[in-house]
């Protein structure tokens, strides 16, 4: 779904939220969450105000790699900005892929790839310990600098088959106990209501409504 551009000069500085994403899912997602406590704020996406170059993501932990992404976008706009980071923790692999699950095959954003090296790096790995979490962080940040986030974390097992159409990137082998079927198996509705970054996002939700209970 592309996205219609939007002239910068023609936006409310301070009824504005900048999203640091392209991805228009993510955009909806964010606005649906956060516009039911902030409903006169108009969401936008970093994408629909000009090309600007993804910054650097050299943080070591989610809310690092977040804060670098809004903060980019809040230099970038003048505007207040918003970002998530995520990614998928293994117990049996210390943690990995972790902040690196994007490009954890070398190739950023070959989800083929990844899962094949996930699935590699596990064998052997008893059943009972292919537990792992999808996690992240979306992070706020105003104009004055002030940095509100929220965290969201969803349990789960790494599968041995892929199943499920749905999602993207380990969602095919992230089997949910409670569910009984992967993260590609929910419709994006269910998902969002259990997901790392749908709980994020309720997090931060009620944070805002405690700093900006005028918005
Ligand atoms: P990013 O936060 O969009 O950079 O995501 C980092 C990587 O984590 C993605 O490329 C995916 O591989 C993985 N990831 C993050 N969220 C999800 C999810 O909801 N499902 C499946 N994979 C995810």
């Amino acid at each position: 779904m592309a996205l219609e551009k939007i002239d910068i000069d023609t936006l409310d500085p301070a009824a504005t939220i900048v999203v640091a994403t392209g991805n228009a899912h993510k955009l909806t997602e964010i606005e649906a969450i956060l516009g039911k406590v902030m409903p006169e704020v108009r969401f936008v996406a970093l994408g629909q105000l000009g090309d600007f170059e993804d910054p650097e993501e050299n943080g070591t932990t989610f809310l690092e790699n977040a804060i670098i992404k809004a903060q980019a976008a809040v230099e970038e706009t003048g505007l207040m900005a918003i970002a998530d980071d995520s990614g998928l923790v293994v117990d049996a692999l210390d943690g990995e892929p972790g902040v690196y699950g994007a490009r954890y095959a070398g190739v950023h954003g070959d989800d083929a790839a990844n899962n094949a090296k996930l699935l590699v790096n596990l064998e052997g790995v008893a059943d009972e310990d292919r537990t792992a979490r999808f996690m992240s962080v979306v992070a706020l940040i105003d104009t004055d600098g002030l940095v509100t986030y929220g965290e969201g974390a969803c349990e789960g097992v790494i599968a041995h088959e892929g199943r499920g159409d749905h999602g993207f990137g380990y969602d095919p082998h992230f089997y949910l106990p409670e569910q009984g079927c992967t993260a590609a198996e929910l419709s994006p509705e269910v998902k969002n209501q259990i997901s790392h970054r749908g709980l994020a996002l309720a997090e931060l939700k009620k944070k805002i409504d405690l700093l900006y209970p005028q918005a």
